[in-house]
């Protein structure tokens, strides 16, 4: 089914004060829209303060409404009227809980259960773009070993991960599993999906306790100076995954998945990517862990199991952006992408050296 979208009934974005949907939330405030934009709390200031400057003198309209992923019925008041539904909300997080289920699986899952179903109560709804992730792809970078130059698309799955390994990985191909389920069980709305790898660039709040932020900022604040492990993934500027919602949504045509990576690095590659611009003033690793000793030490150090180690360190990943240029997306160069968002990281005065 190919929706005829109008493009002047307000446009929903969930979770819209985080790292990506604020961005999205800038795009088409830019482009004159109506943002239906949904928060837990729209009380709370801090969270919220930066999408209504961003706001401010632009031609769209922005609309908060309070909903939790948690809450069944909590989404349908901000869904009325709107023909675009861009769920982003999720948790992101790689630690700092000690119930997966609890803190990832069921928001994620029932989450998008709950928007779909409201969706489904909402007769306006054409569209849905869900904000997936190459997690919804593969687990441990070992699923792509045998695949020709390693390298993953938009068919394959992640089948390796569960609420005990991966439990982030698994939230969300779990929720973008529900996802397609629930929409061939109707024919009024159809499914896309945006599949981005690990996002880097610029954000528009500091608050966002998105993992991928962090990930930059334990480059510079000394958590890793004695070294990297030898891991490898995809990244991607966080304005392209917004452009990406963007084309997803208004692109008649656009369907199924897109996965959404620039290109592939090394936790060493990019240490050597901001040494290259600022210096030596932080004290970026300069060489990889053998993985014997990662092995050893690493659970003792941080959130990883061995079993994540023995599965993903050493083993390169590749991927396959083709189908995302078909849509439209034309990637910024990733050495770009991560020099500016470190500095952004300064500017806002994120990072405490440890
Ligand atoms: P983020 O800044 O932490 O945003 C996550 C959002 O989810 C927050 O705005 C938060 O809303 C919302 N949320 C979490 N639990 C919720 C709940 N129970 N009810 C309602 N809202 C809830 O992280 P992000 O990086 O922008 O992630 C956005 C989406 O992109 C997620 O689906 C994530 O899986 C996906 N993704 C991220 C990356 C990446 O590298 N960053 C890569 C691939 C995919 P409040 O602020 O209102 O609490």
């Amino acid at each position: 089914m190919t929706p005829s979208l109008s493009h002047t009934t307000p446009v929903l974005v969930t979770g819209a004060s985080g790292y990506i949907a604020s961005w999205l939330v800038r795009y088409l405030l830019e482009d004159g829209y109506t943002v239906h934009a949904t928060v837990r709390d729209p009380n709370r200031q801090e969270s919220i303060k930066h999408l209504l400057n961003i706001a401010e003198g632009l031609p769209g309209t922005l609309k908060l409404f309070a909903a939790d992923l948690l809450k069944q019925g909590s989404f349908d008041q901000a869904m009325q009227g709107c023909e675009i539904v861009m769920h982003t909300a999720s948790p992101f997080l790689l630690e700092g809980f000690s119930d997966a289920q609890q803190a990832l699986v069921r928001p994620a899952v029932e989450g998008t259960r709950h928007v779909l179903e409201a969706a489904n109560r909402t007769q306006s709804v054409r569209r849905v773009v869900l904000t997936s992730s190459v997690a919804a792809i593969y687990g441990d970078n070992i699923d792509a070993r045998d695949l020709p130059d390693n390298r993953l698309d938009e068919r394959h799955w992640n089948t390796s991960s569960s609420v005990h390994h991966n439990p982030y990985q698994y939230s969300k191909v779990a929720a973008e599993q529900e996802a397609w389920r629930l929409q061939k069980l109707q024919d009024r709305w159809d499914l896309v999906t945006v599949n981005p790898g690990m996002v880097f660039g610029p954000a528009l709040t500091t608050l966002s306790q998105s993992a991928s932020i962090d990930t930059l900022i334990s480059m510079g604040d000394g958590r890793l100076r004695t070294g990297v492990p030898d891991l490898s993934y995809g990244i991607v500027d966080v304005r392209d995954v917004a452009r990406a919602h963007m084309l997803a949504a208004f692109t008649p045509q656009a369907s199924g998945r897109y996965l959404l990576v620039a290109g592939e690095t090394s936790m060493l590659d990019m240490a050597k990517v901001l040494r290259s611009h600022f210096g030596n003033r932080y004290p970026f690793p300069r060489m990889v862990v053998p993985k014997p000793l990662v092995w050893l030490f690493g659970p003792l150090m941080g959130p990883v199991t061995r079993t994540f180690i023995s599965a993903n360190v050493g083993h390169p990943i590749r991927f396959d952006h083709r189908r995302s240029l078909e849509l439209g997306i034309r990637y910024h160069d990733i050495h770009q992408t991560l020099q500016e968002h470190f500095q952004q990281i300064i500017d806002d005065g994120l990072l405490k050296q440890k």
